[in-house]
């Protein structure tokens, strides 16, 4: 049989990522690739670079996006900062918080772990207890939007703790960029990860970063090179510096870069304090929907990701079963429980332009559908 092209169904995406994505964004991909040292494509990258400073609130002039997935900014954010031997506290309450940890692990930090239950946000009190105890730390790592839980936690007061005890922040923004305030220069954060593939809603496989003054004077400082050629974010700088000198680093993802590009391009007009507004306003209508089929959010109101809403399976329901007919009679995806929760929780994902009227409503009569 000879082989054919690949042509997948438009499918619905309300899952925990990748999300739906504008077709300005999906026709941008498909423009004309140019050399990734056009000064053309250069012009475009200092405009993408400008637009992260936007979406991340942020003068950072070391803002560019990553060629690879968010586990490659959180990586770039841990071997670049993480020195061998070095104190490293990881607030973990969900997959992406053992994540990190496996990275502290990897770059041969000590590291302590400061647990919160799966479903909440991270209790401050506890980072501060563990800085007391620990006054030797030299960096604090959370997950601000806990992907895997639906949970959010305050970036702004842990980020604070941490500065005062003299200690730099890795923050995961990868699913609360776009979808919730995320302010790096008002809250004071250092090395600042993020995806391409949530709120920004742009196609899967960068990774937009920001580091602060104070985390490039960590990397300048380093005794040890970085152990990774790619990430090392010293080599990296010279493609995606603002001085017109670019040189080649390695061979940038040219259209996907267009896509995200486009993407910014969308949400600065947008504005994001009117995409914040669009993610709750659309949350509040799946979370008045979901009451009506009695439906129970996983995380306490206070704590909830506007974006990623974990609602508990009900007893007798199968969740494959479900998620099966969504897929197979409406086209549309929701996520499955990750880790604790897999088979006890489903993830409505209300991601960048997934988050629209007509994609909850279809949710919803989808949900009803199926759980008659
Ligand atoms: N961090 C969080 C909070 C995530 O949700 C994800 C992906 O879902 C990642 C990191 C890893 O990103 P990627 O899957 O793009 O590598």
């Amino acid at each position: 049989m000879p082989f054919q092209s690949f042509t997948p169904p438009r499918r619905i995406l309300m899952g925990p990522g990748p999300t739906d994505i504008s077709p300005r964004v999906l026709a941008a991909l498909s423009r004309p690739t140019i050399g990734h040292l056009d000064p053309l494509f250069i012009q475009m990258m200092d405009e993408l670079k400008s637009l992260l400073k936007y979406a991340f609130q942020t003068e950072n002039d070391y803002t560019m996006a990553i060629s690879a997935p968010g586990s490659a900014g959180m990586e770039a954010c841990f071997v670049n900062l993480v020195e061998p031997g070095d104190k490293v506290i990881v607030c973990r309450n969900g997959v992406f918080g053992e994540r990190m940890r496996e990275n502290v692990l990897r770059s041969n930090g000590e590291l302590i772990t400061v647990d919160d239950p799966w479903g909440r946000a991270v209790t401050p009190e506890k980072l501060e207890a563990a800085l007391k105890e620990h006054p030797d730390t030299k960096i604090v790592a959370f997950v601000h939007a806990e992907t895997s839980t639906g949970a959010m936690s305050d970036a702004e007061s842990l980020c604070r703790i941490a500065k005062q005890y003299g200690c730099l922040t890795i923050v995961d923004t990868v699913t609360s960029l776009g979808g919730i305030p995320v302010k790096v220069d008002e809250w004071q954060m250092d090395a600042v990860y993020s995806g391409s593939q949530k709120c920004l809603a742009s196609v899967p496989g960068l990774s937009p970063v920001t580091f602060s003054a104070a985390a490039i004077e960590k990397i300048k400082q380093r005794g040890t090179p970085v152990q990774s050629w790619f990430l090392d974010q010293s080599l990296v700088m010279s493609y995606w510096a603002g001085n017109g000198k670019r040189a080649y680093h390695h061979t940038a993802p040219v259209n996907s870069l267009y896509a995200l590009h486009e993407a910014l391009v969308l949400l600065h007009d947008e504005g994001l304090e009117n995409a914040w507004q669009r993610h709750r306003k659309q949350h509040d209508h799946l979370a008045q929907g979901l009451r009506a089929l009695e439906l129970d959010f996983i995380v306490p109101e206070a704590e909830r990701l506007p974006q990623l809403n974990t609602i508990h399976i009900p007893d007798g329901v199968d969740d494959l079963t479900v998620r099966s007919f969504l897929l197979n009679e409406y086209n549309l995806e929701i996520g499955a429980g990750l880790g604790d929760f897999a088979g006890r929780a489903w993830r409505i994902g209300l991601l960048g332009y997934g988050a629209r009227n007509e994609n909850v409503s279809l949710c919803l009569k989808a949900l009803e559908e199926a759980l008659q």
